[in-house]
């Protein structure tokens, strides 16, 4: 004896109950009973159909109209021609007296637990009839039997109680008599003593097939479903779950009980007590192995088997001074939930000895406000207790597994992960059975909070950065080309795994959840809707994923100050855009402080000699306690370029056009020439070593005429150029003549910082500096006299677009 349970989605439609069929046709060399759910969708229409007719909204019957299309449709896709009126005229009838029961509620304007039972089991009785007369139809030796006559209940409609003595005992009856080898039963639907409808509660179906099992000793109790098992976490919003193979009754329970779906949870009592194992199936992967449930303990290094969440939750609390003066509180608070059948879903961990904290379904809040509200309105009124403080919109997240007990640091682990990805938590709860550890949390960060665990319980190894780029212009394409051709190497060896999520220049902007193709993105960017940087931050923050990282590759003030709405939301930032670090100092302060207070990096290593590891390693310095005394510093790639370039043969006009052509000056070269740019690296240079300095502190003394530093344009700008072409003529001579060569130095010592062109003799550290090259060398407290040295390419979109890319690396290994 077997019992088969179909749910929902496995009877959708015509192709998933052909599926069905075969599936039952190689099962039934025994006798067999097959439960079945109403088509997919169809318990909601009902109970909306319900909903509407007794608001006395008419709109109910576009409701029942679509019921009746569903399985007008399933009927004229399954059965031949002449087999249909039969089946469609029987169907027909038991719509019209639904439709009667609704006319019913319009008219009054009311409905009842025990009308919503009644109308809502004619999902189960039509699909079942339906497929029984499908699998005749087929030639399976095949008869319907009413689950109304085999399970009885009391009449607590909607979740109703089973009288197992009548039901087991109807239930072996039927079986021990049929003829036929297949009996199919309708799920969730049953009667009670006094012979009206009642059900299951949603979700019942695998309720009905575990009482079937258990009444008729069956072998197994086959579960088919949706997904192939039970998964360490629920599957659709988890993509990463892996199915468990094998998994204790216990573990199941709870798993369940927290919300995995795939079983209901009263389901596993009638088949635990008898040892009845439970298979888990996918109707449409029957190939799969699914999941194995009895009752032998697992391996004892597993501990944790799961992650689930239930949502929906408010959480009550009940405080006040004088609860502790008072006896009794604690059993009136929850005689009250009992009484008004409000079950309660979790009990917290009280913070102190004043407060009871419970969770129960948002749809029972209101309900139970006001019943504790009543309970205790004289200790209220004298102000011994305070009104219950309610907070909704929030849901219940749960690690599961039989041995978590024996093993320390699980919890820790577990909201140090949360924590680290700013899923606020409001509330923790260990079960008794110390088989789940339960937090509380903000219903938008569930799928989050689902992911983050199981990657850290799960996936140990590999952890997800989910990017989010704005500018694609020459270092944002060298930047997703390199991630492009680094991809393979960082999963398999350091276990990270890059995923681009959106991208925007400044036309537009897209978006795609499973990862931005990065051979295809141009693409994908040219299609996507109209960029927009506020619209940029609002999908961010809806998409809400783990190990966000926001990376500007633009040189624009606009997206710099973009930087706080990131942060707040705990999305990390990494930018190759100098503005905001060298914005004012309240400003810079500003943003180290949202990194620190809301987990997420904000790193910037571009922003000072391109890819060089300069900040980095002065990170590193001042974290092992040394003491920046003075910097010294050639720190423009561009002006490096041009100064080294420019000679008698050469005019000056020339050089800054080919520098500016070959990528190494700022979009606007007056940036570069006029040296804001290394103004701007030295302020984030001395700030990075602890002194609090603005830009205005900074002695610039220009090289450039006047003229040339207030042009409007590129052009004027340019021109300009050609017409001092004599001055910077002499410039060269002049150092030339002392055997020096010219270059833009940067300082900074007893707190003062200077930026200016300077001829450096030859012996000088600075002298041979080639091409693009920057310099920075370090006196310190441990290097006082010779100095830290980082030399290297200082300019340059590929090593720009690398500086970026060792950032979020850094992000990865944080
Ligand atoms: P049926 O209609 O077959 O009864 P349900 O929708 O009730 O199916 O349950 C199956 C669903 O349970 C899956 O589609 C999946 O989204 C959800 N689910 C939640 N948690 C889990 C989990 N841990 N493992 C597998 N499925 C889960
Ligand atoms: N049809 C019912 C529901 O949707 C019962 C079930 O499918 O298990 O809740
Ligand atoms: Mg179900």
């Amino acid at each position: 004896m077997k019992i088969l349970k179909f749910g929902g989605t496995s009877v959708a439609n015509d192709e998933n109950i052909k599926k069905v069929k075969s599936i039952v046709k190689n099962a039934s060399e025994v006798k067999i009973g097959v439960v079945v759910s109403a088509f997919g969708g169809v318990t909601d229409l009902l109970l909306e159909s319900l909903q509407l007719a007794s608001s006395q909204d008419i709109a109910y019957k576009n409701k029942l109209s679509k019921i009746e299309e569903r399985h007008f449709k399933v009927i004229k896709e399954l059965f031949p021609i002449n087999a249909q009126s039969g089946i469609l005229s029987k169907v027909k009838s038991e719509l019209n007296d639904l439709e009667t029961l609704l006319e019913g509620a319009f008219l009054i304007g009311e409905t009842t637990p025990r009308l919503s039972d009644k109308v809502v089991s004619y999902g189960e009785l039509l699909s079942s009839f339906v497929i029984s007369e499908y699998f005749i139809t087929e030639g399976l030796n095949t008869i319907l039997k009413d689950g109304r006559a085999l399970i009885i209940t009391d009449e607590n409609f909607g979740n109703a109680n089973i009288d197992f003595e009548l039901t087991n005992a109807n239930c072996s009856n039927h079986f021990a008599q049929v003829k036929e080898i297949i009996t199919v039963i309708p799920g969730f639907v049953s009667s009670s003593t006094l012979g009206n409808a009642t059900t299951l509660g949603r979700g019942g179906s695998d309720y009905t097939a575990a009482i079937l099992a258990a009444a008729t000793n069956a072998e197994v109790l086959e579960i088919w479903t949706d997904v192939s098992g039970m998964y360490t976490a629920n599957p659709k919003l988890v993509k990463q779950a892996k199915c468990v193979s094998h998994i204790s009754y216990e573990e199941a329970m709870e798993l369940s009980h927290f919300g995995a779906k795939v079983l209901y949870p009263p389901t596993i009592q009638p088949v635990l007590t008898k040892g009845i194992p439970i298979v888990i199936k996918n109707t449409f992967a029957p190939e799969e192995e699914g999941t194995l449930i009895t009752k032998s303990k697992n391996d004892k290094d597993k501990t944790v088997r799961g992650i689930s969440h239930v949502g929906n939750i408010t959480l009550l609390s009940l405080e006040g001074s004088g609860m502790v003066g008072i006896p009794g509180i604690s059993k009136r608070f929850f005689e009250t939930l009992s009484q008004e059948g409000i079950s309660v879903v979790m009990i917290t961990q009280a913070s102190s000895e004043h407060s009871i904290c419970v969770g129960i379904s948002d749809k029972d809040a209101e309900h139970a406000t006001i019943a504790v509200n009543t309970t205790f309105e004289y200790e209220i009124a004298s102000k011994k207790i305070k009104p219950l403080v309610v907070e909704g919109n929030l849901a219940i997240i749960a690690l599961v597994g039989d041995n978590m007990k024996s093993h320390q640091g699980l919890s820790g682990k577990m909201f140090s992960t949360l924590g680290k990805n700013n899923v606020n938590i409001r509330a923790i709860a260990q079960g008794a059975s110390e088989r789940n550890i339960s937090a509380v949390i903000r219903k938008d960060d569930v799928k989050k909070a689902l992911n983050t665990l199981h990657e850290a319980f799960f996936e140990e190894n590999i952890k997800q950065l989910n990017l989010f780029v704005m500018g694609v212009g020459n270092v944002g394409a060298r930047f997703l080309e390199q991630i492009k051709q680094q991809k393979k190497y960082l999963k398999a060896e350091l276990k990270l795994n890059i995923r681009v999520i959106g991208i925007s220049n400044s036309r537009t902007m897209t978006f795609n959840e499973d990862g931005i193709s990065l051979k295809n993105w141009e693409v994908e960017l040219v299609d996507g809707e109209k960029a927009n940087k506020t619209v940029f931050i609002e999908k961010v923050n809806k998409l809400n994923y783990r190990n966000s990282i926001f990376v500007d590759n633009t040189a624009n003030k606009e997206v710099s100050e973009t930087y706080t709405s990131y942060l707040k939301n705990s999305v990390s930032v990494v930018t190759c855009n100098k503005i905001a670090c060298s914005s004012d100092f309240a400003s810079y302060k500003e943003l180290k402080q949202l990194a620190k207070k809301y987990n997420a990096p904000f790193l910037f290593e571009t922003n000072v000699g391109a890819g060089l590891p300069i900040l980095d390693t002065l990170r590193h310095l001042i974290a092992s306690g040394d003491k920046i005394n003075k910097i010294q510093a050639v720190l423009s790639g561009s002006l490096n370029f041009v100064f080294n370039n420019f000679n008698s043969k050469t005019t000056f006009h020339d050089v800054v056009k080919q520098a500016q052509e070959e990528g190494y000056t700022e979009p606007d070269p007056t940036i570069d020439l006029s040296g804001i740019d290394v103004m701007r690296k030295i302020l984030i240079l001395a700030r990075e070593s602890g002194y609090e300095l603005e830009i205005e502190d900074i002695k610039n003394e220009p090289f450039l005429p006047e003229e040339s530093l207030n042009t409007n344009s590129n052009e004027a700008f340019f021109e300009s150029l050609k017409k001092y072409e004599e001055d910077f003529q002499e410039l060269y001579a002049d150092a030339a003549q002392k055997e020096s060569k010219l270059k833009y130095v940067a300082q900074f010592e007893n707190g003062k910082a200077s930026v200016g062109l300077q001829q450096i003799p030859k012996g000088h550290d600075f002298y041979n500096l080639e091409g693009s090259d920057n310099i920075v060398l370090f006196y310190t407290e441990r290097y006082p006299n010779q100095p830290l040295i980082i030399k290297g390419a200082g300019a340059g979109a590929e090593v720009t677009a690398s500086g970026i890319f060792a950032d979020i690396i850094r992000i990865g290994n944080f």
